[in-house]
């Protein structure tokens, strides 16, 4: 074979590999440039705040079945807990409080994803559960916030969260002005949540791992549950049912319990 052939497929094989690691990193890159851009935004405010804000970044809280949760930042005042949820989507963004999923539009095509008023509500359960009696007077404020390359275009009433862009965190901190937290809870509660905080690489590497493995754990469960007809949810029984939208399986203590599963 001719050398310079050779070359030519040696540098098309190199470039094909380069190109497919960057598209399978894409996504991962694109959170974390988010991330970086609210984290930003928190930090200059807490810098220009003369100690009046205490930001906390990517904490861990464990929950009573063993899992753990997942918060992005956690803002401390005077005024109480901001638990901040950052989504880094981009394109429409539709959605109100209390709908399970709320939809992306973008280039005609549209997406569903889990509502992340929700999602935050979520991580503020396991919040308080973890912070326990001593914090229970501590108000919480929960903060949806998304990158300015989304257009949010729903016109909803949120009187639970805060639906924002991050130039608009500080307003909305300011909108809370009551002292509810004195000197000595401020202290106690930072001690706390310094130990949610991980501590290097290699530890938030082995959190994820455990947070990741936990949820397929539950998953795999879930599944399970799901084929012996018994209800993931509250261990009911699951009838097979046929509605508008096709065939399901439901929980036999409904409407207590909501679960749903289509079968196609
Ligand atoms: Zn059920």
């Amino acid at each position: 074979m001719n050398m310079s052939i050779f070359y030519t497929l040696l540098l098309l094989c190199l470039f094909a590999l380069l190109a497919r690691w960057i598209k399978s990193k894409e996504a991962e890159w694109i959170g974390s440039y988010g991330e970086y851009k609210v984290r930003k935004a928190i930090k200059k405010i807490e810098a220009t705040s003369s100690g009046k804000y205490k930001a906390f970044h990517n904490l861990y809280i464990p929950k009573q079945d063993g899992s753990t949760s997942q918060i992005d930042h956690i803002i401390l005042s005077d005024q109480g807990l901001f638990v901040i949820e950052t989504k880094n989507y981009s394109g429409w963004i539709f959605g109100d409080e209390t709908s399970k999923y709320w939809t992306q539009v973008i280039y005609k095509r549209k997406e569903k994803f889990l509502n992340p008023v929700l999602q935050n509500k979520g991580h503020i359960k396991a919040l308080r559960n973890w912070l326990g009696e001593a914090f229970s007077h501590i108000p919480i404020h929960s903060i949806v916030v998304f990158l300015p390359r989304a257009k949010f275009k729903s016109d909803a009433h949120f009187s639970h969260a805060y639906v924002v862009y991050p130039k608009q965190l500080k307003q909305v901190l300011k909108q809370h002005e009551t002292n509810v937290i004195d000197g000595e809870t401020k202290r106690l509660l930072t001690q706390k949540l310094e130990t949610a905080l991980v501590k290097d690489k290699q530890q938030e590497k082995e959190v994820k791992k455990r947070h990741v493995q936990t949820i397929q754990t539950k998953q795999r469960q879930a599944e399970q549950h799901i084929q012996q007809n018994r209800c993931p949810k509250c261990g009911g029984v699951l009838i097979v049912r046929k509605g508008k939208f096709g065939t399901f399986k439901g929980c036999n203590n409904y409407p207590k319990c909501k679960f749903t599963q289509s079968i196609g």
